[in-house]
């Protein structure tokens, strides 16, 4: 599906959720959802980046985007059910969301990694996703149907010597992905993982300092399949797990 072309209005009228939307492949994401028809949610912890997209995004005659000014850090369930209220308020239901938001950590050897930097990880690369899912699983119940994606990672498949933490919780990743797509089968919301692969971002240099970014695509060469399963196309599609990348 790395060669898929969205139709024009694959997603008019819907309104998609994206975590990380001010950086990275998540403001590119945003940015091709509503070039695409769509109606953004743009949720961050940096309030600027987040309106430097909205500005993109309405510059470049897309709807208008809504902002969340979330830190997943220190955000808890009911923040995320107040959230949850807040959509229903303005649009009365949810048709997408693109878990994107993580962070990395440090790399080093697991007997080394610090107590308090894997709590901070998992805070945000798993508490947050899971409760920001459960608040929001009502509201996309009222959509006809509904997209949920889940960012992983390759070291979220096979674990790699150094990737503790951030690995560990990538595989969480894939166990929320696969444990929610099992209980939702032949219901309205589908769950699946995306794997971007390395792509041109601020997390990508910080892992990988020495290398050329010029030798990595780009958040935008990696969209057909944010699109894809976005859009209507992947309506059957669930439980997956799927490279943009594939080796
Ligand atoms: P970036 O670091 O470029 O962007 C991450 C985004 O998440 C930023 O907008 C950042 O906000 C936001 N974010 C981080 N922490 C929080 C928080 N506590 N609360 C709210 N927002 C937060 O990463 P990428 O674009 O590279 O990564 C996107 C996703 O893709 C991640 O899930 C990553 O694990 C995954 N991935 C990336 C790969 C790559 O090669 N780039 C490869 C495999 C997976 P702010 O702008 O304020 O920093």
């Amino acid at each position: 599906m790395n060669d898929y072309q969205a139709p024009h209005h694959l997603l008019e009228n819907k309104i998609i959720l994206i975590t990380g939307a001010g950086d990275g492949i998540g403001a590119q994401a945003a940015k091709t959802y509503a070039q695409y028809g769509a109606t953004c949610i743009l949720l961050g912890r940096t309030v600027a980046k987040l309106e430097t997209v909205y500005d993109e995004i309405v510059n470049a005659g897309g709807a208008e985007p809504a902002i969340v000014p979330l830190d997943l850090k220190g955000a808890t369930p009911s923040h995320y059910q107040q959230m949850a209220q807040t959509i229903i308020d303005q649009f009365g239901h949810l048709d997408g969301m693109l878990h994107n938001a993580s962070v990395l950590g440090h790399l080093s050897a697991f007997k080394d990694i610090d107590a308090q930097e894997w709590q901070d990880v998992m805070q945000v690369n798993v508490n947050g996703m899971v409760y920001m899912t459960q608040a929001l699983i009502p509201v996309l119940e009222k959509a006809e149907n509904a997209s949920v994606v889940f960012t992983t990672s390759s070291v979220g498949r096979h674990g790699r010597a150094f990737w503790g933490t951030y690995a560990v919780s990538k595989f969480a990743t894939e166990g929320v992905m696969q444990t929610l797509a099992d209980e939702y089968r032949n219901k309205s919301i589908r769950f699946n993982c995306i794997n971007p692969g390395g792509t041109r971002t601020k997390m990508r240099s910080q892992a990988f300092p020495a290398e050329n970014p010029e030798t990595l695509k780009t958040p935008l060469d990696i969209m057909p399949l944010y699109l894809y399963l976005m859009g209507n196309d992947s309506l059957k599609v669930n439980g997956e797990s799927l490279d943009c990348q594939p080796k």
